[in-house]
């Protein structure tokens, strides 16, 4: 029922989708991991796009939202030359190349080369931007054409390992949760109800390139306390997301 209220929330505010909560210290106060500066550069979240997003979140998920339960972040690189290029594919919610269905594909960030990191939409507006995990993912995206590229370039990674870091430490999501693309089937929140989709991924990011980066996230240090789901045995809410 909350979640067919958020929805409905989602579809008739003209304000950003409701965000999942960050959490916050023992004391009440604020995280103390700094948010990274990040420019927003909205897509356009027309009543359409919700309405086709709220749509594929029941068709491949059964659920009525159209809002991420953050529990994992990809990474991608964009395979564009450009954050215009990247945005002026996100930004039209037209059927995308691959799997010919709407909404339009998104992610929630995107990174360019100088280190700039563009928000594109609510952090937990549910995008698509990885086949079985959009439920449950954050997106970010890397202007680039390989891991390598990626990964060899200083200001991007730095970039991108200090808003991972962020996000997860907000959403308490473990380093082992930080995966790329090309890692998508293994995760333990891959979920999709159409069958031809079941084995659908990319191969961006791969989990060679994805040790090296979970080693410098895991460098850049601990979030503030262990997360939750770390903290005792049988936590693991995550674990039981849609079926
Ligand atoms: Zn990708």
């Amino acid at each position: 029922m909350i979640a067919l209220l958020l929805a409905l929330a989602a579809l008739v505010s003209p304000q950003p989708a409701r965000e999942a909560p960050a959490r916050t210290s023992a004391a009440g106060g604020a995280v103390v991991v700094a948010r990274p500066r990040v420019t927003r550069r909205f897509i356009p979240l027309t009543q359409q796009r919700r309405r086709d997003t709220a749509a594929y979140a029941r068709r491949h998920y059964g659920l009525d939202t159209t809002t991420v339960t953050p529990h994992v972040i990809v990474e991608h690189w964009t395979q564009t030359d450009s954050v215009d290029a990247t945005y002026y594919i996100f930004a039209p919610n037209v059927p995308d190349a691959e799997l010919h269905e709407r909404p339009g594909t998104c992610s929630q960030f995107v990174i360019a080369r100088s280190g700039r990191i563009f928000q594109l939409t609510p952090v937990t507006f549910l995008c698509r931007h990885t086949v079985g995990l959009n439920w449950a993912a954050i997106g970010i995206e890397h202007v680039g054409f390989s891991d390598g590229e990626v990964l060899g370039n200083r200001a991007q990674m730095d970039a991108s390992l200090r808003l991972t870091r962020w996000l997860r430490c907000t959403y308490e999501i473990p380093v082992r949760d930080v995966i790329g693309h090309a890692e998508s089937l293994s995760s333990p929140f891959h979920r999709e109800r159409v069958a031809s989709l079941r084995q659908q991924t990319h191969d961006d990011f791969q989990p060679t390139a994805m040790n090296r980066y979970r080693e410098r996230l895991r460098a850049a240090g601990d979030c503030p306390r262990p997360p939750a789901r770390l903290r005792g045995t049988q936590a693991a809410p995550g674990r039981t997301g849609p079926s």
